[in-house]
C-alpha cells in the first residue's frame, strides 16, 4: 500500500505545480467542443455543474486541514463564500451561456447553504444560472446519486436535454439523465 503521508505531499505537489488545473482545463476543453458542434438554439439544451472541486474550489481548508475532513471547519469555508473560481471551468460555463445554453449547478451543499453559495458563485464569475439544485437538509441517504441523479431528471422532465454533466465525483454522474458526461480529477477526497 501507498504511504499516507507521502501520498499527501504529492497530492500538495500536483495543486502546487498546476498539473491538477491543467488536468482540469483537458477536460474542460473536451466538454467546450462537444458544445462547440451543437447548436442549442431554440432546442432547451443544457449543461449541469457540480460545484465543489468541479467550478469552485476549496483548496485552502483543504491544505489547513491537512486532507481531514473536518465538518466545522469546512462549513465556516463555504459560509465565508471565498471559494476562488476553478478557471478552466469557468472558462466553459461562460462559452455555455454564451452559446445559449441553460445552465444548472446541481451540489451536495445543503439547501442552509444556498446564500452563501449563490454570493460565492457570483463573485466566482458564475451568474445567470437557470437554476441551483442544493440538498435538502433532511437528505440521509448513503450516496449523493439518488439526489443529483434526481436533479437531473428534473431538469429533463421539465423539457431540457442535459447534454453535458461536468463533475469532480463518479457520483455526480452516475444514475443517467445526460448525453455525455466529464469527470474532472480530484485525489483529495471522495464521495459516494
Ligand atoms: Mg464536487
Amino acid at each position: 500500500l501507498p504511504n499516507l503521508g507521502l501520498l499527501k505531499r504529492a497530492i500538495t505537489d500536483y495543486h502546487d505545480s498546476g498539473r491538477w488545473e491543467a488536468d482540469i482545463a483537458i477536460i474542460a476543453n473536451e466538454a467546450m467542443m462537444y458544445l462547440n458542434g451543437l447548436d442549442p438554439t431554440g432546442k432547451k439544451m443544457a449543461v449541469v455543474f457540480d460545484i465543489d472541486e468541479t467550478s469552485l474550489s476549496n483548496w485552502p481548508t483543504i491544505k489547513t486541514d491537512d486532507y481531514g475532513y473536518i465538518s466545522k471547519d469546512f462549513n465556516d469555508w463555504v459560509n465565508k463564500a471565498e471559494a476562488p473560481a476553478i478557471i478552466p471551468v469557468r472558462d466553459l460555463y461562460q462559452f455555455a451561456r454564451k452559446k445559449g445554453f441553460a445552465t444548472f449547478f446541481v451540489t451536495g451543499r445543503p439547501e442552509s447553504q444556498r446564500g452563501v453559495t449563490e454570493k460565492n458563485l457570483k463573485s466566482g464569475g458564475y451568474s445567470d444560472w437557470d437554476k441551483l439544485f442544493m440538498k435538502p437538509d433532511d437528505y440521509h441517504e448513503p450516496s449523493v446519486v439518488p439526489y443529483k441523479s434526481g436533479a437531473r431528471r428534473e431538469i429533463t422532465q421539465s423539457g431540457f436535454r442535459i447534454v453535458v454533466n461536468i463533475g469532480d465525483q463518479e457520483s455526480d454522474l452516475q444514475g443517467g439523465w445526460s448525453d455525455r458526461t466529464f469527470k474532472v480529477p480530484n485525489p483529495a477526497y471522495f464521495i459516494p
